[in-house]
């Protein structure tokens, strides 16, 4: 499932290739993927605009066009790929963005899980997904008093905590195994048991794997891989996640992977040892 530093990596790619093209024709294959317009519109719509620029926040993917925004969250499996108009459509390219210059942009999501929304400049952060999520990692706002405003008396696993998307945004499993493994914390800590201190360290952990994620292209774990095949390299940098067994990198306890709200979950349960 591409994470924050994944899209990153998608976002920057995509800007290199179509920044400034202008879209011909929209071809929808399946609709399921197009939100709160019908395909006819979305692809009107699109006809004759001009891409300005690509946003990111979270997880999401702004596509910014000359008189209107395209959000585009990928989910678990979505990729963009950038051919010829003329080449034939392959399987799970469901959306296809014709440009003026006879490349198109080919949206492939096996499992079709993946969103597109329209939405008029400058209200891109009023969508209903996006109003309610909290700051990004790097945000000024993602501090402690945030922090603790957040956690108030929860007795809910710091792991499920940062992976709630509306107390932080663009966290996703992978990271935040490797968050709470540098911070030396369980996964399973009630959020209302954690020190100031160690709040302080899961915010410099988690800003140090997201920046050092995005500085390598992301991870490409499972079937994932960023627009047009290029591979993230952060997945050779993993400490914990899909370790299993294998020695800590700190004490050289074997890995181990346990539950967590549903999640599978790695640990060193030398380094992280259970409060309480
Ligand atoms: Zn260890």
């Amino acid at each position: 499932m591409p994470e924050l530093p994944e899209v990153e990596t998608v976002k920057e790619s995509l800007k290199t290739l179509i920044l400034g093209k202008t879209i011909h024709h929209v071809d929808i294959l399946y609709e399921g993927i197009i939100h709160g317009t019908t395909k006819d519109y979305f692809s009107k719509r699109l006809e004759n605009e001009i891409l300005m620029d690509i946003g990111r926040f979270g997880k999401f993917l702004f596509f910014r066009f000359s008189t209107i925004t395209l959000i585009s969250h990928l989910r678990m499996e979505g990729k963009y790929f950038l051919k010829h108009s003329f080449e034939l459509i392959a399987k799970h390219e469901h959306v296809i963005f014709h440009f003026t210059d006879g490349t198109s942009l080919r949206y492939h999501d096996t499992r079709k899980f993946g969103t597109m929304e329209l939405v008029e400049p400058g209200n891109e952060f009023l969508m209903p997904n996006i109003l309610l999520m909290g700051p990004e990692p790097f945000d000024n706002q993602f501090n402690l008093s945030y922090l603790k405003s957040r956690i108030k008396s929860s007795i809910r696993p710091i792991k499920s905590f940062l992976l709630d998307q509306n107390n932080v945004s663009g966290l996703g499993n992978i990271y935040v195994d490797e968050v709470l493994f540098l911070s030396r914390v369980h996964p399973e800590t009630q959020v209302k048991n954690l020190s100031d201190s160690e709040i302080l360290k899961i915010i410099d952990s988690t800003q140090a794997v997201i920046n050092k994620a995005i500085e390598l292209g992301g991870t490409t774990i499972r079937s994932y891989l960023s627009s047009l095949g290029i591979t993230g390299r952060f997945q050779n940098e993993l400490n914990v996640h899909l370790r299993a067994l294998k020695p800590c990198i700190i004490c050289n306890t074997p890995i181990i992977k346990i539950k967590v709200g549903g999640r599978g979950t790695y640990i060193c349960p030398t380094c992280q040892k259970r409060k309480g």
